[in-house]
């Protein structure tokens, strides 16, 4: 049986990374538009990832007897018009990902709900990853974006992502 301020968070949780899949469906949207359908893809693959740590956390009510609630979503904001742009406020947003994994995992914590915790190490190992892809991808851009060449290689590369 999950606490209400448990379920709370996590349902919270579900919205945030479905909002993390609009996000960057909204990014994948600028790139194509910037004739870079490498990074577009990219980030719909991305977006699709979102959308399953979304289901993980749905499924995980599922088995314990709720049925998750879902808020309206909100409207991607980013004012996106040089190509880093989504580059930059896509790390932004999986530091606030992450704090806000940091805050379902306190509130198990505190519940004393040792079973969420430890489904929630997944989501803690997770944003280390998400975090790190975003740092790799502004590495990757810096030193490309002198190079048409070397940007031109960028975005192949990304397209390339499994
Ligand atoms: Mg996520």
């Amino acid at each position: 049986m999950l606490s209400e301020k448990v379920t709370n968070v996590l349902q919270e949780q579900i919205n945030k990374e479905l909002f993390s899949a609009y996000l960057y469906l909204d990014f994948a949207g600028f790139y194509t538009k910037s004739g870079l359908n490498g990074f577009a893809s990219w980030y719909v693959k991305q977006a699709k990832e979102e959308f399953e740590h979304a289901e993980k956390i749905i499924s995980y009510l599922a088995d314990n007897g709720i049925r998750p609630i879902y808020e309206a979503i909100d409207k991607p904001n980013e004012k996106l018009e040089n190509i880093e742009d989504p580059l930059h406020a896509g790390l932004r947003h999986e530091q606030y990902v992450t704090e806000s994994i940091n805050t379902c995992y306190k509130t198990a914590d505190m519940e004393k709900d040792y079973r969420t915790m430890q489904f929630l190490d997944w989501f803690v190992k997770e944003q280390l990853e998400e975090e790190k892809n975003a740092e790799d991808l502004l590495d990757q851009y810096a030193f490309a974006k002198d190079s048409k060449a070397a940007l031109y290689m960028m975005n192949a590369d990304l397209g390339n992502r499994k």
